[in-house]
């Protein structure tokens, strides 16, 4: 894999409004630095032992995504330096990481997960459950965190039309939630739907955030 040559390729076909998180899980330090050394600073990762350990190996001015499930017990370990949190799809654990935000003194960017795909292993929110978090008191009183949009995936499938749909259903209801809710916050503006299979599609759709691993790094080995 050239990675320095894919990731320079991707970049310069994204719109300039659509950010890239570098998908690195797996992925060695040299991997990341090959990448970070063309000038990429956006990494995701999804699991929070690996996370911390390169934090700590690699350059300070990586911006950390975290990407996969959260545990709730585990937000301390990330929230002194990370950057975004993509999947938050409870109250329980965005109670933590503003908690945590606190003991940290800092805000913590962060995504509402929604359930998109078919599939019923997918963790997500239901439009319904988002709603219920967004109106309840608890949510108005919590000021450590910073609510940037919402993220989604689509299902694992060659079925272009039902992935199309997906997005294109997400994307309604980004704009639904944001009219309704958040018609003056000017920074609930981010939409992260993409991977490697899907990102073209995501980006017609109104991703502005792909998460893109192995176009980039290759295939992982687990
Ligand atoms: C692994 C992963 C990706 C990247 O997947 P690729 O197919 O390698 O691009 C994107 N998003 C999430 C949540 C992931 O876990």
């Amino acid at each position: 894999m050239d990675i320095k040559k894919n990731i320079l390729s991707i970049k310069a076909n994204l719109p300039d409004n659509v950010k890239l998180v570098a998908v690195s899980k797996t992925k060695p330090n040299e991997d990341i630095l090959t990448a970070y050394n063309a000038g990429h600073i956006i990494f995701g990762e999804n699991k929070v032992q690996e996370l911390t350990k390169k934090h700590e190996e690699l350059p300070k001015d990586i911006q950390w995504h975290f990407i996969g499930h959260l545990q709730t017990n585990k937000v301390k370990y990330i929230a002194p330096f990370v950057s975004m949190i993509h999947a938050v799809d409870s109250l329980k654990l965005l109670r933590a990481i503003n908690k945590e935000a606190i003991k940290n003194d800092r805000k913590i960017e962060y995504l509402f997960q929604l359930h998109i795909a078919e599939e019923e292993s997918k963790f997500g929110l239901t439009l319904n459950k988002l709603e219920e978090i967004i109106c309840s008191e608890e949510f108005k009183q919590i000021k450590n965190v910073n609510l940037r949009g919402l993220m989604g995936m689509a299902t694992y499938t060659n079925n272009i039309e039902q992935i199309k749909n997906e997005f294109g259903g997400l994307k309604k209801q980004f704009d639904q939630i944001k009219a309704k809710y958040f018609a003056e916050k000017h920074d609930f503006n981010e939409l992260s739907m993409g991977m490697s299979s899907d990102f073209e599609l995501a980006v017609k759709n109104g991703s502005t955030m792909v998460r893109i691993g192995s176009t980039i790094f290759g295939e992982r080995n687990y």
